[in-house]
C-alpha cells in the first residue's frame, strides 16, 4: 500500500513516531441520521482535542453505505457549522475514494491475507450462539455458489495490545475478533478498510472518537500491519446514554440537538466530559464557550470513563 500511491508516503512521514509530527485530528460521521447529543460530544471532543494541539481537524463523511443520504451529510455539516465547529480544507466523502480501498483490498488478496466467504448473516448469528466471533466456515474456501464477502485472516493467537490515550492500556485478543469483513456481500467496501485507508491517506494522526468502537480498534491495528499503513493514536470518549443509561435513541427529545440553544448545548457537552466550564459562560457565545473549552482542555477529567448519561436538560 505505501508504494501505490504518493499520498501513503506523505502520510508515513507525518505519524506520531515521525520526524515532523503534526497533530492532524477528524470528525467522520455516517449521513444516515441527524447529529445527536453523542455525535456532538465526539465531533466537539475531536475539535477541541485537535485545536488545543494547534493541529488540524478534518470532516469526513462516511457514506459508503447504502442507507447514506446527501441531504443528511448536508445537515450534519450546517450542524456542525451551528456549533462552531468549522473543519480545515474540502470535506472529504469517502463515496469518492473508492479507487483507494479497492487497490488496498487488492494488496490484501495479493499477500493472501483475505478469503471469500458466503455465509449469511442469519447463519452466523445461528453459529455465534456456539462460538465466539466468526468460526472459521469459508476459510478454505466458500461453502456455497453465489455473492461472497472477502474477509482477512486474523491469526487467533494474536494479541492487540494498544495504549488508548482517554481509555488506557488496551488489550485485545485477536481470537474474540474473528476474521474481519473487508468487502461485504453486496460488494461495498466494508468500514474498518475504508477507515484505515482514510486516516492513512489523510495524514490523521490522532482519532478521537467514541468508546463503541474501542474492541474494534484492533481490526484496525492489524489492516494497518497488513497494509504497512502508520497506526494513529486512539483516544475513545465516553458513549452517551439516555438519562436512565439505557442506549441512546436518536429521536429522544433528551438528546436531539438544537441548533437555537447551541451554545447551551455545547456547555452540556462539556460537563458530561467533566470539564467544569464556569457559570460566567452561560450566556456566552458559541465562540467564547469554544475559546474557553479550548484553552481548559483536560481529558484526565474523563480518563477511563465508557459512558455518561444525558441529563435531559440541554
Ligand atoms: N462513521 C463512524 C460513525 O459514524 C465513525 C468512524 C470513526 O470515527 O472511526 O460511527
Amino acid at each position: 500500500m505505501r508504494s501505490s500511491t504518493a499520498t501513503a508516503t506523505t502520510a508515513t512521514d507525518n505519524s506520531p513516531a515521525g520526524g515532523d509530527y503534526r497533530y492532524t485530528g477528524r470528525f467522520a460521521p455516517s449521513p444516515t441520521g441527524a447529529l445527536h447529543l453523542g455525535s456532538l460530544l465526539a465531533a466537539c471532543a475531536s475539535f477541541l482535542d485537535a485545536r488545543s494541539h494547534a493541529g488540524q481537524w478534518l470532516v469526513r463523511i462516511e457514506d459508503l453505505d447504502a442507507r447514506s443520504r446527501p441531504d443528511w451529510a448536508g445537515k450534519i455539516l450546517r450542524t456542525l457549522d451551528t456549533f462552531g465547529l468549522h473543519w480545515d480544507g474540502p470535506v472529504a466523502y469517502q463515496s469518492g475514494r473508492t479507487q483507494h480501498y479497492r487497490a488496498a483490498l487488492e494488496c490484501l488478496r495479493a499477500a493472501g491475507e483475505t478469503f471469500e466467504c458466503s455465509c449469511s448473516r442469519a447463519e452466523l448469528v445461528r453459529v455465534a450462539a456456539c462460538t465466539r466471533g466468526y468460526p472459521g466456515t469459508c476459510r478454505s474456501g466458500p461453502r456455497r455458489a453465489g455473492p461472497t464477502a472477502t474477509r482477512m485472516r486474523v491469526e487467533a493467537s494474536r494479541t492487540i495490545r494498544f495504549t488508548d490515550r482517554f481509555q488506557g492500556p488496551y488489550t485485545c485478543p485477536a481470537g474474540t475478533l474473528g476474521d474481519v469483513i473487508v468487502r461485504r456481500r453486496d460488494g461495498v467496501f466494508a468500514y474498518h478498510l475504508a477507515v484505515v485507508v482514510d486516516d492513512a491517506l489523510q495524514g490523521v494522526t490522532d482519532v478521537v472518537r467514541g468508546a463503541d468502537l474501542l474492541a474494534s480498534t484492533g481490526w484496525q491495528i492489524l489492516l494497518q500491519e497488513k497494509l504497512h499503513l502508520p497506526q494513529p493514536r486512539y483516544a475513545h470518549l465516553p458513549l452517551v446514554t439516555e438519562p436512565g443509561g439505557e442506549k441512546l435513541a436518536k429521536s429522544r427529545r433528551s438528546v436531539a440537538l438544537r441548533p437555537e440553544r447551541a451554545a447551551a448545548q455545547l456547555i452540556a457537552t462539556l460537563r458530561l466530559l467533566n470539564q467544569a466550564p464556569p457559570a460566567a459562560l452561560e450566556r456566552a457565545s458559541v465562540r467564547e464557550v469554544l475559546d474557553w473549552a479550548c484553552a481548559h482542555w483536560n481529558p484526565a477529567a474523563f480518563h477511563g470513563v465508557r459512558t455518561v448519561a444525558a441529563d435531559g436538560t440541554a
